[in-house]
């Protein structure tokens, strides 16, 4: 920002943080430089930006406003959530070893799985069991460590700050893909993560039309590492895309409070159903890990996970009834949606594995929209019969 306006709170920066007037005009809103080059004055005389793959300046706009929203000195967006995983596991040697969360998302776990197991090796833990993960260092020798806390769809969680401890003594990389809290209601880079990821097509854009990553660091060699991929291979995201997120961010603040309040009642709405065998979220009391997250989160965000009575028809059934919340993968819009995951989202997770993480055929993973909270309990009481 132009003026030194000193710290400021989030719901402040989202909206201007990276949102100086334009220069020429005086406009309020950044505009798209809907371009793909840029004029130079003579060989090598540039103001900043050559070619739109190695920097644009609407993106670099949203990639100001992002490291203020996590604290970061470093940000870098990518055109989606997997791009900016496949950054990541770019920097790493040939047999380099990864220790990862055993329920990540249904794509980081086929990327780990199905792509890169030509060149790292990765072990899958329950970063929960603190006693397993001593012997898990020990044992593994990992190079890099990626968690995501809450989990999806399970909603456990990991203690930050006590692994990033564990990992600053081994000399491991930390990761954290943060998309589930948003930079809003968690920021693992203060808790001592080195790598925070978001797949922005999720809460940080908001509004479903976006599909977009981004990076947060405070490492120089890390990040110059990262730009150097993401410029050599590509997955720069397009300015108008860099633009909508940075539209949608303004609205980030009053967007989270409005997910977690309509997600808290909703749980416990849940919780108290009697077609309802249980439900898991962070907020609530029942929650093996709600001490933990009161303390490492803001907030405890808008996914509810919780498991219907009966088998895959009365899923099916539920599914079938409901009106508003729409059957759809993705999360973090306004909109509500529901999701099977055992069909859906991690599909490509084997049925083996599914079963012995627990992502069973009755359970149902909701993204709470900001609709109004009346609407959404009716549509869920008309459903749960
Ligand atoms: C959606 C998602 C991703 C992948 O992001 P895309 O933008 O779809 O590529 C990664 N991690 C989590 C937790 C996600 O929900």
């Amino acid at each position: 920002m132009s003026k030194n306006l000193g710290k400021l709170h989030k719901a402040t920066n989202a909206i201007h943080a990276g949102n100086e007037p334009e220069k020429v005009t005086g406009a309020i809103i950044p505009p798209i430089f809907q371009t793909s080059t840029f004029v130079q004055t003579s060989p090598g005389k540039h103001q900043g930006y050559e070619y739109t793959r190695s920097h644009n300046p609407t993106r670099t706009a949203l990639e100001e406003c992002l490291a203020s929203l996590e604290n970061a000195k470093y940000s870098m967006v990518t055109s989606s959530g997997m791009s900016a995983i496949m950054l990541i596991l770019h920097t790493l040697k040939k047999d380099a070893k990864i220790l990862c969360g055993d329920d990540v998302y249904g794509g980081t776990y086929r990327l780990l799985t199905k792509v890169f197991n030509k060149y790292h090796q990765t072990t899958f833990i329950d970063f929960t069991q603190t006693k397993d993960l001593e012997k898990a260092f020990k044992v593994n020798k990992p190079d890099l460590v990626w968690i995501e806390t809450p989990t999806n769809p399970l909603l456990k969680l990991t203690d930050i700050k006590k692994l990033s401890k564990l990992c600053k003594k081994n000399k491991v990389i930390l990761v954290v893909d943060n998309t589930f809290m948003s930079s809003f209601f968690q920021n693992p880079l203060d808790l001592g993560a080195d790598i925070v990821i978001h797949s922005m097509t999720k809460y940080l854009n908001g509004h479903s039309d976006v599909v977009g990553g981004c990076l947060m660091l405070n490492d120089k060699k890390i990040y110059d590492q990262l730009w150097f991929l993401q410029n050599s291979i590509g997955p720069s995201q397009s300015p108008f895309d860099s633009w909508l997120v940075l539209r949608g961010l303004k609205t980030l603040a009053i967007r989270m409070e409005r997910h977690a309040e309509n997600a808290s009642k909703i749980a416990k709405f849940l919780e108290k159903h009697p077609q309802v065998e249980k439900v898991i979220y962070p907020g609530l009391k029942s929650h093996p890990q709600h001490k933990l997250a009161k303390s490492q989160m803001h907030g405890f965000g808008g996914m509810i996970t919780f498991f219907v009575k009966g088998d895959l028809a009365k899923s099916r059934k539920f599914l079938k009834k409901l009106k508003l919340f729409k059957l759809a993968e993705s999360l973090g819009g306004v909109e509500s949606l529901v999701d099977h995951p055992a069909i859906m989202t991690h599909a490509s997770i084997p049925v083996k594995e599914r079963e012995k993480l627990g992502i069973t055929n009755n359970l149902i993973r909701l993204s709470v929209g900001i609709e109004d909270l009346d609407d959404l309990l009716n549509d869920l009481k008309n459903a749960l019969v």
